[in-house]
């Protein structure tokens, strides 16, 4: 699925039909402040289309990969958390965690990560 998708609140949040604290936006990607954050800097990025997870990503992707990557590095330099540091996750399906099926990066950082790995 590629297109936006009815009821799903990542695509909505991307087209601007619900609200959001964008800090980014460019015609690929989105990025945002995740509403429940776990740490003084948590933003999502994702793309603008819908993918439903990285299980979903094929090679025709990379440069979208590339990108949303990109873009998670731009915010967490404009955030200031990048000298000291940061955590990206990708969540993907139900045992990675995955509560919102639209492909998204979590940029964490502002505290020193203290959750476990797995
Ligand atoms: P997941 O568990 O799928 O990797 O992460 C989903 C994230 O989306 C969670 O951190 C959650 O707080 C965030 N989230 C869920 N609904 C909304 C929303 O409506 N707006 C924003 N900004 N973040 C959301
Ligand atoms: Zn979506």
């Amino acid at each position: 699925m590629r297109n936006h998708l009815i009821g799903c609140i990542f695509c909505k949040i991307a087209q601007g039909i619900a609200p959001a604290k964008i800090l980014y936006q460019d015609d690929q990607v989105t990025a945002f402040r995740d509403s429940h954050p776990v740490a003084p800097t948590h933003i999502l990025v994702v793309p603008n289309q819908h993918i439903d997870s990285l299980n979903e990503l094929t090679f025709a992707d990379d440069a979208l990969a590339g990108h949303l990557l990109n873009v998670a590095r731009q915010v967490a330099q404009q955030e200031g958390v990048d000298q000291d540091g940061y955590r990206l996750i990708i969540n993907t399906g139900i045992d990675g965690g995955q509560t919102i099926f639209h492909l998204h990066i979590h940029v964490i950082g502002g505290q020193r990560v203290r959750f476990p790995m797995g």
